[in-house]
């Protein structure tokens, strides 16, 4: 508290990012960060775009990355927004689109920086309960009552999925509010809602170069959906910062895009070693709910998950455990490497004997 503070700063209960420990040699399964490095042909570009022409202010409208993401969408560049990381593309999806007089629905369990946005633009919510099993029910959206929808498909952290035909119930049923489906985890065997962008002029889809193209450290973010609501974040980014993306993010962007074969193995390598995840940590009595991210959520119904957090910590493996009261015995461990996953169910069999 200071007494420098705006009253508005002074209100916020900011989000906390997982922890990005300083100490070697650990095996860091907290942040859902991809285990294998992204495209050497990434990293080629980047090294090319590190030049002289630095002093030169990037492309603001980052066309080039834009068509790019356009094309393999089957999409026109108008329709692609780019941000500095999804979650910067969401803060201004918030403000653009989000915030209006009735409260913007999401779930009680998802991704803990859509509350932080409302309580940064005073937007008014309302959570909705997953149900028992901690899935998404498309028929709790459909009351006509919001002002604005957004979920994670697969969500957040549990990792559930929803199928596209469910999707697009919640999006057909709210014609007249835009809904934002936050696709951060979508391309580890979930179904993406891109394909009715062309269809329902209130959808935008949010995806993001951190998870599944292994570009956490590059900050890259995209939103699609109709030239309107791209325009609409465009006034929100052209008031707020002309140049989100410098250069070597667009020429690492645009590689990526063009690296379909290296996105493929992958990806298919995170989704294989989580079948592997969810069999050992199975094998060991825990419930692992259905995973379509490169996590898993996790619990053992003998020991409580904190415990298994801080033992699993004094043997060199983080894992993220959230306090709230409802999953307050989850553990969400990100698929790593087979070696990494290995040596994880290795510590919780050592934990549990
Ligand atoms: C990781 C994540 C994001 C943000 O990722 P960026 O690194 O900012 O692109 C957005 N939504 C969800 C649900 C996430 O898990």
């Amino acid at each position: 508290m200071s007494r420098f503070w705006s009253h508005l700063v002074s209100t916020l209960d900011p989000y906390v990012p997982g922890e990005q420990p300083r100490i070697q040699n650990l095996i860091k399964l907290n942040t859902n960060e991809h285990p294998y490095g992204p495209s050497p042909k990434v990293i080629a570009a980047i090294a090319q775009a590190s030049d002289a022409s630095l002093r030169l202010y990037p492309d603001p409208t980052s066309l080039a990355l834009r068509q790019a993401i356009a094309q393999r969408e089957s999409l026109d560049a108008e329709q692609v927004f780019v941000g500095n990381g999804s979650d910067e593309v969401l803060a201004h999806a918030f403000q653009a689109l989000l915030k209006q007089e009735r409260p913007l629905l999401f779930p009680d369990i998802t991704y803990s920086f859509y509350p932080v946005y409302c309580g940064l633009y005073q937007i008014a919510h309302r959570t909705i309960a997953l149900d028992a099993a901690l899935a998404i029910r498309p028929e709790d959206y459909l009351h006509g009552d919001a002002g604005g929808i957004i979920f994670p498909n697969p969500n957040a952290p549990t990792g559930r999925g929803l199928a596209l035909d469910a999707v697009e119930r919640v999006v057909a049923g709210n014609p007249d509010v835009v809904v934002v489906i936050d696709e951060a985890y979508v391309d580890f065997g979930g179904q993406s809602a891109t394909l009715l962008i062309d269809r329902y002029p209130n959808l935008l889809v949010v995806q993001t170069m951190s998870k599944s193209r292994s570009l956490a450290g590059l900050r890259v973010g995209f939103a699609m959906g109709h030239p309107d609501l791209i325009q609409g974040l465009d006034r929100v980014k052209n008031s707020f910062n002309s140049y989100p993306l410098d250069r070597l993010a667009q020429a690492g962007g645009v590689a990526a895009i063009e690296d379909e074969a290296y996105f493929q193995q992958t990806r298919h390598a995170v989704m294989q070693t989580r079948d592997g995840l969810v069999e050992g940590l199975g094998a060991l009595g825990f419930d692992v709910l259905p995973s379509l991210a490169n996590f898993v959520f996790a619990s053992h119904p003998r020991r409580p998950a904190e415990e298994i957090a801080a033992a699993l910590r004094e043997r060199g493996v983080i894992v993220r455990h959230f306090r709230h009261p409802r999953i307050s015995n989850y553990l969400r461990i990100t698929v790593g490497t087979d070696q990494q996953c290995g040596q994880l169910v290795a510590a919780c069999a050592e934990i549990l004997a």
